[in-house]
């Protein structure tokens, strides 16, 4: 080989600098400088879904309004509410020029402003605020419980439907970090294989506070603590589970001659049977003070949240032989803006929600089991 050869392969190699380079120093620097778009680069939608915010309760006005302030992909556009002073308060607050009552509410069919529409009323107002949005051709975001019955969950669906429109409802938790971090280690086998979910989920019904005064009403409320909160114990045991119940039984736990409970029920102890042979268990109350646990129980650990479902504050534990490890994998209080931008990015692409009017069916039918097994003091309610 001549040096001649040795040279080539040892700068093909890189071992030597390229012709040029040495004089590189001198040569001149090239400058950054603007270039035309080139073909279409498929850049994804920025358009921000616009909202409606029906219902400015404590809710609503508590953690949703800021969630959709700290939310990316929506915008508040239209108040809706019974009470003009404080809307136009909270519009002035947040940005917000245009207003409607229940009254005028349909007229936001000639909006072109509101892309979605969020509801936080009483339940027993869901369905008919939900529909007259549908019909208006707006996607919705409906509180939880989905609506007081069965038939208004099915006329609810029908609507999105038949409006081609997004129906999705607003089960926090699927959007929550801790909790999706603890069903990942679930189904990552993380507690072996999963044996018995069981969840509690109360508080103390104050009959003298507005927001607690109509979840003691039938008429408004729907049903009682099940409705309310009991909701989510057993919505995140479907979730943990992942399997459809073949069975329920339930017994009331209210306590005798409170004056509180004369149309829905203060507590209720359930329990779910699944083919696999698993079986997920629970309690819901208006009577004991504030409680949100769940525990997975596995062949190898069990993972417990505790609270579970606070708006700011999740904690979860994993429990193995090596013994206990408290983990905190995410911000709780994101879960509402990460809600948001999930509906927002439903509705921008009309493509289903995570969360759907189906699954809140599922689970309005569901309670409605528990009750009528409750009704007959345990007896089993095939589903
Ligand atoms: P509030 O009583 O605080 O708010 C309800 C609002 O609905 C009222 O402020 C009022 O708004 C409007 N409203 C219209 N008609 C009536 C009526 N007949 N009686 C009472 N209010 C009426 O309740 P919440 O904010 O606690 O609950 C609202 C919804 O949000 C419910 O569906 C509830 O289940 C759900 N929720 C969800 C939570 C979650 O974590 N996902 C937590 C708490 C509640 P206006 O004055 O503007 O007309």
């Amino acid at each position: 080989m001549t040096d001649i050869d040795r040279r080539g392969l040892l700068m093909a190699a890189g071992a030597l600098p390229l012709a040029g380079m040495a004089t590189a120093a001198t040569a001149a620097t090239p400058a950054a400088q603007g270039q035309p778009l080139i073909g279409d680069p498929h850049l994804p939608e920025v358009r921000k879904a616009r909202w409606a915010i029906v219902g400015l309760g404590t809710f609503a006005v508590g953690e949703m309004i800021p969630g959709f302030v700290a939310s990316s992909r929506a915008e508040m556009t239209a108040f809706v509410s019974g009470n003009p002073q404080k809307a136009h308060d909270l519009g002035a607050r947040y940005g917000v020029t245009r207003f409607y009552d229940y009254q005028s509410f349909d007229r936001i069919k000639d909006d072109p402003t509101i892309d979605c529409v969020y509801i936080a009323l009483p339940v027993a107002l869901h369905a008919e605020y939900a529909i007259r949005a549908l019909k208006a051709g707006k996607h919705v975001l409906c509180e939880k419980p989905m609506a007081s019955t069965v038939a208004e969950c099915e006329a609810m669906i029908a609507a999105a439907k038949a409006a081609n429109r997004q129906l999705g409802i607003a089960y926090r938790i699927h959007f929550e970090p801790v909790n999706n971090d603890a069903v990942r280690r679930l189904r990552a086998g993380e507690i072996g294989k999963l044996r018995y979910f069981s969840g509690d989920a109360g508080f103390s019904a104050n009959p003298s506070w507005p927001p607690h005064k109509w979840r003691l009403q039938k008429a408004l409320a729907g049903g009682g603590s099940m409705y309310d909160i009991g909701i989510y114990a057993l919505n995140a045991a479907l979730w943990c589970v992942d399997e459809a119940p073949v069975s329920v039984t339930a017994v009331y736990s209210t306590p005798a001659g409170d004056p509180r409970f004369t149309e829905v029920e203060g507590g209720v102890e359930w329990r779910l049977r699944f083919p696999s042979g698993i079986s997920a268990a629970g309690s819901s109350s208006y009577c004991y003070s504030f409680v949100s646990h769940q525990r997975m129980f596995g062949s190898d650990g069990n993972i417990a949240l505790e609270p579970a479902m606070d708006y700011t504050n999740i904690n979860m534990t994993i429990q193995r032989d090596q013994g206990p490890m408290t983990i905190r994998p995410g911000v709780p209080g994101t879960q509402f803006s990460a809600q948001i931008d999930a509906f927002s990015q439903a509705a921008l692409t009309n493509t289903p929600h995570l969360t759907s009017g189906e699954m809140g069916l599922r689970d309005i039918k569901l309670i409605q089991a528990i009750y009528a097994s409750a009704d007959g003091d345990g007896q089993m309610v095939k589903v």
